[in-house]
């Protein structure tokens, strides 16, 4: 098996999910008692909040960089990073480590494009929804296949990113937030013409699953830790 680091803690909430279901999906592929070789960095969510906040992206990239030079010279064969937001930073990355960073972007297109879904509403943070280093790259890969990628307008993109820092970044999981972003969903699809959604925050999926809504979900943390899955399992040979 292959050993991937992971950059975890954005928010720790979401870095569970990840644990735990890159564990699942190895004990799946391999059966017994196999699990997943991982190194883990998990930040202090406080510290890259404050950066995100105050727009000091460079400094928060570097950050992101350093740890992950740290992560490759402890034995990391690729790297995760477990946040959509601050893949924003992905070339930080890419430009500081040798190994291969898993997009999360790109797992995600993958399964949109696999599936009959060509209009899919994105539900993520302000700074995912509003600038265009998500919607850029998926959108261009949706549109060579007809498609487009959607966001919501103004008042509920607010609501949809104060859901995720006031509550899901702090383990606080409400039936009222799970309503509004049904309500939202149900809005967008109507007004949009939307035929999917997708979770584009690790954290939404402690809030909505496939049971909230009649569109088909895109989760964007279950769709990235089948990438580091397949990864991890590509050279195992069953003894
Ligand atoms: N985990 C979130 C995301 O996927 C938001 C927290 C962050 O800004 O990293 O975008």
């Amino acid at each position: 098996m292959r050993t991937v680091g992971l950059l975890g803690g954005m928010s720790w909430q979401s870095t569970q999910s990840y644990y735990q279901l890159i564990n699942e999906g190895v004990q799946a592929r391999l059966g017994g008692l196999h699990s997943a070789p991982l190194l883990i960095y998990s930040f202090d969510f406080a510290e890259i909040e404050a950066l995100q906040m105050a727009g000091k992206w460079a400094a928060a990239g570097e950050m992101l960089a350093r740890q992950a030079a740290r992560l490759e010279a402890a034995g990391a064969e690729a790297i995760i990073l477990a946040t959509n937001t601050m893949h924003k930073l992905a070339d930080y990355i890419t430009e500081e480590v040798s190994v291969p960073l898993l997009h999360i972007a790109e797992a995600t297109a993958e399964a949109i494009l696999a599936s009959p879904s060509r209009q899919p509403l994105l539900l993520a943070t302000g700074f995912t929804m509003e600038q265009d280093f998500y919607t850029g790259p998926l959108g261009a890969k949706l549109a060579e296949a007809g498609g487009a990628v959607h966001i919501p307008e103004a008042p509920r993109r607010k609501i949809v990113h104060d859901v995720i820092y006031d509550e899901l970044c702090r383990g606080v999981i409400s039936e009222a937030s799970r309503t509004a972003y049904q309500q939202i969903m149900a809005a967008e699809a109507e007004e949009k013409g939307c035929d999917g959604v997708i979770l584009g925050c690790t954290e939404i999926g402690l809030l909505i699953s496939q049971n909230d809504t009649a569109l088909p979900v895109f989760d964007t943390t279950a769709l990235h830790c089948q990438r580091a899955v397949d990864f991890i399992c590509a050279d195992h040979t069953t003894r």
